[in-house]
């Protein structure tokens, strides 16, 4: 049910900002969140519904940052190759995953921190 959570602060969010009326809502959904997206979608069109004014909204998934501690090389998650599908599927999932599959690509180093793409934050346009 972490989807229906939140949905349901995102949209609070929304109507309690003011910047946010008439605009197009945009959630930056960071690539490892454990979020199913089918649902979480779902999750905000059915509260939507219910709200006073109808939230037009679009979903953008963040590509995640990583910063090598032992070489301090910044990178993403696309430039980690030796991944399979099987892999990154689990990533999705479980974010606490990350650090079994991802290694730094410069130095081999496993001591890095996820700088970007575990949070959720909002936009408009
Ligand atoms: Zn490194």
């Amino acid at each position: 049910m972490h989807e229906w959570a939140l949905a349901e602060s995102v949209i609070k969010t929304v109507n309690e900002k003011k910047e946010f009326v008439g605009k197009k809502v945009i959630v930056y959904m960071g690539e490892l969140q454990a979020i199913d997206m089918e649902v979480f979608k779902f999750a905000m069109e059915e509260i939507s519904k219910q709200n006073k004014k109808k939230i037009d909204f679009k979903i953008v998934i963040e590509e995640s940052k990583f910063k090598c501690n032992s070489c301090g090389k910044d990178f993403s998650m696309s430039e980690v190759k030796k991944k399979s599908e099987e892999e990154k599927e689990n990533i999705h999932f479980i974010p606490e995953m990350v650090k079994a599959f991802v290694k730094c690509p410069k130095c081999k180093s496993i001591d890095f921190e996820i700088i970007k793409g575990r949070g959720v934050s909002l936009g408009y346009e």
